[in-house]
């Protein structure tokens, strides 16, 4: 029998309150703190670094500049690595459109590299080959590296960090998705040269847009800061020396932040449920895979969960016609980022390709994962995946 629409639509990951964020959000407004600086911002700076560095000294000198988006923290990791117009920059083929766009910001040129299978994430061989291959045919060495933690799931980032020390190349580690996640006991995000992270209304927490650049010392993001805030020199009057960028994060949207560290924990612990429960309740389903963790050396914070489908074992099933099912029934699926290298707006990019991430794009479906899901809804979906899995 197939179930009736949802009244309530269930969504990807939608973002959900602690109901401590208005009482911060009351404190901006009643001290008249509503710029982009002030209480809430310092101590949600403060609250991501604990949070990064907690029971883990190594990460101790990290630093935070909370900022407008994601976006803005991945650009400004990239003028802070040094990247200028006509570098190339190496980029994971298999993410968001935002983990790329900062490249072309700063007049580069993206060079994406392709995936592995077990995280689904840049592939440590084939970036150290991408990077020789690069300087026979430039001359150059590309500036920066990006990695991305795509849907939570750690990359190998002692790999990729060697290879980047081995070449000398400074590394901006997208964890825009993987607030919580770790890789050998160190956080996501805590990796590279810098880290990137994002609190859009989807992603772990929210500030309802909003980012932060995770830096290695006070100094550095003093420099995000500054560049952060259109670059003005200490003078008495406006004096500017480099081009600067609006990309502070304000006071009001630093409360909400606040309010969202108080159940950050919580919200990783849901995401996490709901990723073993479909784990093991798509294990004996032919056909449709859960991404797990491929070794105990990552914990993701399943931000979303993920399944790939083979649709010779599945009655011809495909993703999208998962997608469109569950949409009847008022249920948000979503198929996997189209990889970079296939978009048309990077046509011209150089790419180093393995079949993985586009495999990964014909084959997979990431599944409602957020805090409104709840584990009957999670019941209700594989029920149906069963259904249509086995005609
Ligand atoms: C969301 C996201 C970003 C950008 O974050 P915004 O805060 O939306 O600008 C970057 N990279 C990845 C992989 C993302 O998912």
């Amino acid at each position: 029998m197939t179930p009736k629409a949802s009244p309530r639509r269930i969504h990807l990951c939608l973002c959900h309150m602690s109901g401590n964020e208005q009482r911060y959000i009351d404190e901006a407004f009643a001290d008249n703190w509503v710029v982009p600086l002030g209480p809430n911002v310092d101590a949600f700076e403060n609250s991501l670094q604990d949070f990064l560095s907690k029971g883990d000294p190594s990460r101790d000198h990290l630093r935070i500049a909370a900022v407008s988006a994601g976006t803005a923290a991945i650009h400004l990791g990239l003028i802070l690595a040094g990247v200028k117009a006509g570098d190339e920059v190496i980029c994971q083929s298999f993410t968001f459109a935002a983990s790329a766009n900062p490249v072309t910001y700063q007049g580069a040129t993206p060079v994406f590299v392709d995936s592995e299978s077990d995280t689904w994430n840049m592939d440590p061989a084939l970036l150290d080959f991408a990077i020789s291959d690069r300087i026979a045919k430039t001359g150059r060495k590309p500036s920066a590296i990006i990695p991305v933690h795509l849907y939570g799931m750690p990359a190998k980032m002692d790999e990729i960090m060697m290879i980047a020390d081995k070449w000398d190349i400074p590394v901006v580690e997208d964890a825009a998705e993987a607030l919580g996640s770790s890789y050998r006991g160190h956080a996501c995000g805590t990796f590279g040269n810098f880290g990137a992270l994002s609190f859009n209304g989807n992603k772990m927490i929210t500030t309802s847009g909003g980012g932060a650049l995770v830096c290695p010392d006070q100094e550095s993001r003093a420099r995000a800061v500054f560049f952060a805030t259109q670059a003005r020199e200490s003078y008495p009057y406006y004096q500017h020396e480099n081009i600067g960028y609006n990309y502070r994060m304000s006071n009001i949207c630093a409360g909400i932040g606040r309010g969202q560290m108080t159940v950050l924990d919580e919200h990783i612990a849901h995401h996490r449920r709901l990723a073993a429960l479909y784990a093991s309740l798509l294990a004996d389903v032919e056909g449709v895979d859960f991404h797990a963790n491929p070794s105990p050396e990552s914990d993701a914070n399943f931000w979303l969960s993920t399944i790939t489908i083979d649709p010779s074992l599945t009655g011809g099933l495909t993703p999208d016609e998962l997608r469109l099912h569950f949409e009847s029934l008022n249920i948000e699926t979503r198929l996997l980022w189209k990889p970079m290298h296939m978009q048309p707006v990077f046509s011209k990019a150089p790419a180093y390709t393995n079949g993985v991430s586009s495999s990964l794009f014909s084959r997979g479906l990431c599944l409602p994962s957020g805090p409104w899901v709840t584990e009957e809804d999670v019941e209700m979906i594989v029920s149906e995946i069963k259904r249509l899995a086995s005609r």
